[in-house]
């Protein structure tokens, strides 16, 4: 294949947002002085997982998500007496604030970068991962940040790769690559706007019989013998 660029997600791609989630939820718990027990994370887990999907879905919105994230945790938890649309203002602050890298990441990125124009591509507000990509080191990468924020339309709606390809003029779906952990935003997205995929099965979950990915990698250093 003849590929030219490659759009790139952030969240459990590039960024370990297992790694940010669960420091943040310390961070936020703390601010509030809710105690925190380790055995919380994996309801957070769970439940934001479940709201993403949703969202990729378009049953959600993201506004929606900050209305009911921390509700539905808390009931699960048994906690009461705080308000759960302040406690998610609290706890996106300090996602904004995270940058843990996924192992491979700096490495596949000077490898991908001379090669190839690459762009971001991301469901998230380009301030806060303009904020968490210069964090990480990670931002001088990058030729375009695409974000569901500014476009208007979340991965994996056509819109937002439909934008994509819009600035970068003269590229086709069929020269453009997605890589992504998710098969909804990323996968089933890209694929579905003809573009390339690299499913990144961070997770090393069993490779679903319907998938549309190209390829599947199980760690990021893969890539490179792909592109
Ligand atoms: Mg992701």
């Amino acid at each position: 294949m003849k590929i030219k660029a490659v759009l790139m997600d952030v969240d459990n791609t590039l960024l370990d947002f297992g790694i940010c989630a669960r420091d943040s939820m310390r961070g936020v718990f703390a601010d509030w002085g809710v105690p925190y027990r380790e055995e919380m994370f994996p309801v957070f887990w769970e439940i934001n997982g479940k709201l993403w999907e949703e969202i990729e879905e378009g049953h959600l919105t993201k506004e929606e998500l900050y209305q009911i994230r921390w509700k539905l945790i808390f009931e699960r938890l048994g906690i009461e007496g705080y308000d759960p649309v302040r406690f998610d203002d609290g706890f996106r602050k300090y996602i904004a604030e995270s940058a843990a890298p996924v192992e491979g990441a700096y490495e596949i990125l000077e490898y991908l970068s001379p090669k190839y124009i690459l762009c971001v591509a991301s469901n998230a507000s380009p301030a806060r991962q303009i904020k968490r990509l210069t964090k990480a080191n990670m931002l001088q990468y990058f030729e375009h940040l695409f974000t569901s924020e500014e476009i208007g339309h979340p991965k994996p709606e056509k819109a937002f790769f439909d934008a994509c390809l819009k600035t970068l003029d003269g590229i086709t779906a069929a020269e453009t690559v997605v890589i992504g952990d998710s098969l909804t935003a990323d996968i089933a997205g890209g694929a579905g706007c003809g573009m390339k995929t690299i499913w990144y099965n961070h997770t090393h979950e069993a490779v679903p019989e319907k998938l549309r990915a190209d390829y599947i990698v199980n760690t990021l250093l893969e890539i490179k013998d792909i592109l």
